[in-house]
């Protein structure tokens, strides 16, 4: 096994008990773990290497894909490059005051919170990956 990638196992595991996380959060991310992520993935996965599972949300499962990374950290810096790249336009919405959405119709301001709060999700994802795994 790679230097590295022994280092990433004992990373991942003082993770959790560091930070008391719970094990239902997605170890990218932060949010709540809905899937599986197989290290490295299962498409590069061969006799010879060891195999992990790691909590992770849909969307942190989906991005990363068949991207064939072997350690945790690199598979943390594709999705921190990815993030902003995939949600730009979202992230690129205007934040609007509360006196402005209360002047709109009940449908666009509807809508408009809905980009809010996904907005809100997004930037807290991009936190954790850029925050949370710097103080590892
Ligand atoms: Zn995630």
């Amino acid at each position: 096994m790679a230097r590295h990638r022994v280092l990433d196992v004992q990373k991942y595991q003082a993770t959790y008990e560091k930070y008391d996380c719970d094990w239902d959060m997605c170890y990218y991310c932060g949010e709540q773990q809905e899937v599986t992520d197989h290290v490295p993935p299962l498409v590069a996965a061969t006799l010879s290497l060891d195999r992990w599972l790691i909590p992770s949300c849909k969307e942190c499962n989906l991005i990363l894909g068949t991207q064939v990374y072997y350690s945790l950290s690199e598979r943390v810096e594709y999705l921190r490059a990815r993030y902003p790249i995939r949600y730009k336009k979202l992230l690129n919405t205007p934040d609007w005051e509360p006196e402005e959405l209360e002047e709109m119709g009940y449908n666009l301001r509807v809508s408009i919170d809905h980009h809010i709060s996904k907005k809100k999700s997004i930037l807290r994802k991009i936190e954790w990956l850029t925050n949370f795994h710097n103080l590892l």
